[in-house]
């Protein structure tokens, strides 16, 4: 049995722009069923969403049961205006709209609150993210006004300051992380907060000629050898592959996440412990 913890039910680990158009009249539940079905016959049998601005994952959630999977969606991930984040979710402007938006994920029956608080890899450039992430106030300010309301938070972050601030925030899941270095690593170990390395997205770019090769490889092996550092510090490092990200399908990305998790070092006991943490922090109380 396989618990992912980081997927997007809204995409189809092919081509994103399509598998969001099936969506555009309201959620289709054929395409729904079929992810569901991917991850019932790989033994995918614990799933948390990542979000999406459709209420895919909302209705995943609904029909998770009949397939035997337990399932936790934010519903909508979180983020702030003209950064990153459109793709899973929906926008604010000032804290006052964000608060808003933590009321109504809960309206809307989310089990967390999913926040972005940086760009993503520039996959083509090693070592580069898209954008600057949040100020190290506004991080703090948003996970602690999402605690206040009573949930938890999965947080989208690159990036080794942005990271960093994040953990010292109190994160409840630091999801890619990619770039940190060695001091931030050392106290994402102290802190013990599961961290989702969603290698996958990356190493299985290789090969696919979207991308320079020697590009891609950089940047898989600096997040491996990340992981083998913070698996040696004692670090929670979890099975969450992005599954539904380009060439990351549902179901066989998160055996492709495992593998590349055990290759950098990562027991599988590790892997189900951060599972069991994920599974009772990330619920509603
Ligand atoms: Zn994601």
């Amino acid at each position: 049995m396989l618990g992912e913890c980081h997927a997007h039910m809204i995409m189809d680990g092919i081509n994103y722009k399509a598998a969001v158009a099936l969506h555009k009249d309201g959620v289709c539940e054929q395409a729904v069923r079929q992810h569901l079905r991917e991850c019932q016959k790989a033994g995918v049998l614990f799933v948390r969403d990542g979000g999406d601005a459709k209420k895919v994952s909302k209705l995943a959630k609904e029909l998770a049961p009949e397939y035997g999977i337990t399932y936790r969606t934010p519903v909508f991930a979180i983020h702030k205006r003209g950064h990153y984040g459109g793709i899973v979710g929906h926008y604010f402007e000032n804290f006052r709209e964000y608060q808003e938006l933590i009321v109504r994920a809960k309206d809307e029956g989310a089990d967390f609150i999913k926040i972005m608080v940086s760009g993503i890899l520039d996959f083509g450039r090693a070592g580069v993210l898209t954008e600057d992430g949040l100020l190290r106030e506004e991080i703090r300010d948003m996970i602690a006004a999402a605690h206040d309301a009573g949930m938890a938070v999965m947080a989208h972050c690159n990036g080794d300051k942005t990271c960093c601030w994040t953990l010292e925030a109190g994160v409840d899941s630091l999801e890619h992380g990619y770039f940190m270095e060695d001091e931030t690593l050392a106290l994402l170990a102290e802190q013990k907060i599961p961290w989702m390395p969603t290698i996958a997205p990356v190493g299985n770019l290789l090969g696919c000629g979207r991308f320079p090769d020697e590009e891609v490889r950089k940047n898989l092996k600096g997040q491996m050898e990340r992981v083998r550092k913070a698996a040696e510090q004692g670090a929670n490092v979890g099975l969450g592959s992005d599954a539904g990200a380009y060439l990351v399908p549902h179901g066989k990305g998160t055996k492709d996440e495992k593998e590349y998790l055990i290759k950098a070092g990562v027991t599988e006991k590790m892997m189900e412990s951060v599972e069991q943490m994920i599974r009772e922090r990330f619920q509603r109380r």
